[in-house]
């Protein structure tokens, strides 16, 4: 028989600034949510607490989150309950943030701990996996206007925080169809809103230091910021838009002509 079933979710890296929102956003409606991390900032979902550069503790993790959930039969006849056992979507927005006095935490984290992630969600039969990347990945320090997903990873990184997102998100995307696993990684500029702990509190420091009478450039630079309500949503329109290609529609062959690529 053939059921609808709601995902269940793991986010790694739930207890910063965007997994929180992430975490609310499904909350909100209705998903069943864990939270995997380093630190445990809430404590009103499951929470399992470890490190992503430790395969086993991810898939112990994957593991054990698991739910009740009522399935639906397809023609809606019957509703019954069933367990479903084990995380089928992971969002992984976990890294350590910019600016880290030791840069090898970064290649640590963000390329062994994304490896470390994907192995353990093919290991535990996960079939969706989102990835939080960053705008980064595509700069090296010159103006980047109208960039898009299109354009190869620069060949000098601007730092090692963003050569370690690089990294990390093409191993996501290479990823994609192995063992059953779907993947997408989203790119996310400076990011702004209620938690955030970063951007805001520098710009405060910086006027706090009396930092404010220095002029980049002529004025008429121009940088991209991300909203962290609209970000979280992008993650769960991601996720949900993550099914095996057997079950999508077929593209529309105007639409496809007039984007101008390959989908
Ligand atoms: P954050 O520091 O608030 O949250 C990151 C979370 O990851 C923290 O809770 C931290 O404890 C956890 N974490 C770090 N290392 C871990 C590890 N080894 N194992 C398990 N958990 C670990 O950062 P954020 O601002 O919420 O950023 C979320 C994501 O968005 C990151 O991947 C970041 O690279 C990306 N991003 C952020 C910005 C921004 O402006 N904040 C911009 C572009 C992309």
């Amino acid at each position: 028989m053939s059921t609808q079933q709601k995902d269940v979710y793991l986010v790694i890296g739930g207890s910063g600034f965007v997994g929180r929102h992430i975490v609310d956003h499904l909350l909100a409606r209705g998903d069943v949510v864990s939270v995997f991390d380093i630190v445990q900032r809430h404590h009103d979902v499951p929470f399992y607490a470890g490190d992503i550069t430790d395969e086993q503790q991810v898939l112990n993790a994957i593991r054990k989150v698991s739910m009740f959930v009522g399935c639906i039969r397809l023609d809606g006849v019957n509703n019954r309950s069933c367990l479903q056992s084990g995380a089928t979507c992971i969002i992984h927005t976990a890294s350590p943030p910019h600016g880290a006095k030791d840069p090898s935490i970064y290649h640590k984290v963000n390329v062994d701990g994304t490896r470390a992630v994907i192995d353990a969600a093919v290991a535990a039969g996960v079939p969706k996996l989102v990835y939080t990347s960053s705008a980064g990945v595509a700069f090296d320090g010159s103006d980047v206007i109208n960039l898009d997903e299109r354009a190869p990873y620069p060949e000098k990184p601007f730092d090692a925080y963003n050569d370690s997102k690089a990294k990390g998100e093409a191993l996501i995307l290479e990823a994609n169809g192995k063992g059953g696993l779907l993947t997408v990684a989203l790119r996310p500029a400076g990011i702004f809103g209620p938690g955030d702990r970063q951007m805001m509190v520098g710009l405060y420091q910086a006027y706090q230091r009396g930092q404010t009478h220095f002029q980049v450039g002529n004025n008429n630079n121009l940088f991209d910021y991300t909203y962290v309500g609209n970000l979280a949503q992008a993650h769960l329109l991601a996720a949900d838009k993550l099914v095996p290609p057997s079950d999508t529609k077929p593209v529309d062959p105007e639409l496809r002509s007039s984007l101008g690529y390959a989908l």
